[in-house]
């Protein structure tokens, strides 16, 4: 194995890991800091965070009927669910390109882990998905949806006939929710073996790592079995419910993100050194015409950091992922960019 590796991006302009390029106002920054004033960093945290968990119940319309498990990032959450059901001979399923650490971490506990391909336009090959889940029988499926590192939302008859047929667990793993009006949050009614998973991490709060799983309780109570007392930290429940009661202010963030996503498709369409793919996140994929080794190469040393995804999977051969910015951020890299491809 190799541990996860992060670049040093100091000094260059951070477009490579789905981070929100706002800072917070002033002024909420100043009322965030008295709202910690009087933690009690003395004590261990509310290890069932109440409050947290009532927060995010109402900002995101999470029905009563549904439980909801807490993570230390949703990182932590999908260790949790694979040491739920961890066994010898077990499997895991996702469609590939796929976010790496559900293969990771599949990997670290012993469980098999099986990627799909998705079709051509990476959406979601219904037969050989179909196919995979009988021949492999995957204790959990997981489906990211906007998909990372594609961009694209996954087609929700086709994700439900997977449900349908799926022996063991789904989960959909939504952290970039915030970036598109589709969500599966009414399907957990109809289906107990289906999860929902959600990240605070995309929404401008990475740093405080929270992640949140959604479901029926039978299922919920088991995993949070395995969960680690106080793994929720008293800053972290403490900000994000005091972020939460700011949600507007996250939103948007997010619609600006959503309005510099559409403009950077635009020049990224134009450009005919590239080919770039529609995207309902806070990043574009695109396919550069020439070694994209040479253009992330390139682009770093005009103080760019994206992430060069050539190698990581054969759909991805010559493939760069650029996450969304400030308007000028944008600017910035489609300037170094066109110089790149000026100077070939
Ligand atoms: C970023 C990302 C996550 C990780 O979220 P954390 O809460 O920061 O651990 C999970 N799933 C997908 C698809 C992601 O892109």
């Amino acid at each position: 194995m190799q541990a996860y590796h992060v670049p040093d991006s100091s000094g260059l302009i951070k477009l490579d890991a789905m981070e929100n390029p706002y800072t917070i106002p002033t002024e909420l920054k100043s009322a965030w800091l008295s709202f910690l004033q009087d933690v009690e960093i003395n004590r261990y945290p509310d290890p069932e965070c109440s409050g947290l968990k009532q927060g995010l119940r109402s900002v995101m319309s999470i029905p009563d009927c549904q439980e909801i498990m807490l993570g230390n990032g949703s990182d932590e959450i999908i260790q949790m669910i694979m040491m739920a059901v961890a066994a010898p001979g077990r499997k895991i399923l996702a469609p590939e390109p796929g976010f790496v650490m559900y293969r990771v971490i599949a990997q670290t506990l012993g469980l098999e882990y099986v990627g799909v391909p998705l079709n051509e336009d990476f959406n979601l090959d219904t037969e050989a998905m179909c196919a995979a889940i009988e021949q492999h029988e995957p204790a959990i499926i997981f489906l990211a949806s906007p998909n990372n590192p594609t961009g694209n939302l996954f087609d929700e008859t086709t994700m439900q006939q997977i449900i349908q047929i799926a022996p063991g667990l789904v989960v959909i793993d939504e952290a970039y929710f915030i970036f598109t009006d589709k969500s599966a949050m009414s399907l957990l009614e109809q289906y107990e073996h289906l999860l929902l998973m959600r990240t605070v991490s995309k929404l401008g709060l990475a740093g405080i790592r929270l992640g949140f799983l959604v479901g029926q309780k039978e299922w919920i109570n088991e995993i949070n079995k395995i969960r680690l007392p106080y793994n929720i930290n008293v800053l972290t429940q403490l900000s994000a419910e005091f972020y939460l009661n700011h949600y507007e202010q996250l939103q948007q963030q997010a619609e600006k993100i959503i309005e510099g996503r559409q403009q950077l498709f635009a020049e990224l369409n134009r450009m005919e050194t590239i080919k770039v793919f529609p995207s309902q996140a806070n990043f574009l994929l695109f396919r550069c015409s020439s070694d994209a080794n040479d253009v992330h190469a390139s682009l770093r040393e005009q103080g760019i950091l994206i992430k060069n995804l050539h190698g990581s999977h054969p759909m991805l051969n010559n493939c760069c992922r650029v996450t969304v910015g400030t308007a000028e951020e944008n600017q910035s890299f489609l300037r170094a960019l066109r110089h790149t491809f000026s100077s070939y």
